[in-house]
């Protein structure tokens, strides 16, 4: 092995997480260290426990990422659920959570369903009903129909974070309370216009808003929607 490959292998499998951006945030139980893996896919790192949010094996090497302690899955689009990025992640004892046809896909991990509350690691998750009520295919089905897909809230210390999943601004969202920090997609038309975050964000007026899923999309948009002066914070990170 030449000395150059030895040091690419290296920083390779050393530091393969700082490829990505990353935001830490203050709870009351450590410090949230958040890795912007792109697309829908997160990493949540805190108190030595690891939590993924929509890994799929395109956006990162995942042999070279932490093993997960636990793996949520919104949906069962391939953007979202994929069986390659979750055999990578996976250990004995991870702990997967998934929809209906999510599980179809996996052919593991436990179900929850629209509303559903569980505890889980000492995480409480609130699943919250994701769904189109405008957009939808050229045959007339929405590109996701009300039922199938999850949005989870999930609590961490004192901090309360919504990962919204393929959604646009439906009441259950708008009816959130006490959300410091929430992961809206923006992209059409599958999801939401920035029009459409804009409104989700006045409706629950989340303290943080990363908008994520956003390929194609132009965020500044949002920024010119939501103006200056509101109480919700704007983060853009490289969520395409
Ligand atoms: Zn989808
Ligand atoms: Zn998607």
């Amino acid at each position: 092995m030449s000395l150059v490959w030895f040091v690419f292998a290296g920083w390779l499998s050393g530091n393969a997480q700082d490829l990505f951006d990353k935001d830490y945030i203050h709870t009351s139980k450590g410090t949230l260290e958040i890795t912007f893996i792109g697309h829908a896919s997160l990493m949540f790192f805190i108190d030595d426990y690891i939590i993924y949010f929509d890994p799929t094996h395109n956006l990162a090497d995942y042999k070279n990422l932490p093993k997960a302690n636990m793996i949520l899955i919104t949906h069962h689009h391939s953007d979202h659920c994929d069986p390659i990025a979750i055999s990578e992640l996976r250990k004995e004892d991870t702990k997967i959570i998934t929809t209906k046809k999510g599980h179809e896909r996996l052919n593991k991990g436990m179900i929850v369903h629209n509303d559903q509350t569980l505890n889980l690691d000492g995480f409480l998750i609130e699943v919250v009903p994701a769904y189109n009520i405008v957009h939808k295919k050229r045959n007339g089905e929405l590109y996701h129909p009300k039922g199938e897909g999850n949005g989870y809230v999930i609590t961490i210390g004192d901090k309360r974070i919504y990962i919204a999943g393929d959604t646009e601004n439906v009441p259950e969202m708008k009816k959130l309370k006490y959300i410091d920090i929430a992961f809206l997609p923006m992209n059409e038309p599958y999801t939401m216009t920035p029009e459409m975050v804009a409104d989700g964000i006045r409706g629950f007026k989340p303290k943080i808003v990363y908008p994520y899923h956003h390929s194609g999309t132009n965020v500044k948009k949002l920024v010119e929607l939501l103006g200056t002066g509101n109480e919700t914070e704007l983060r853009l990170r490289r969520m395409y």
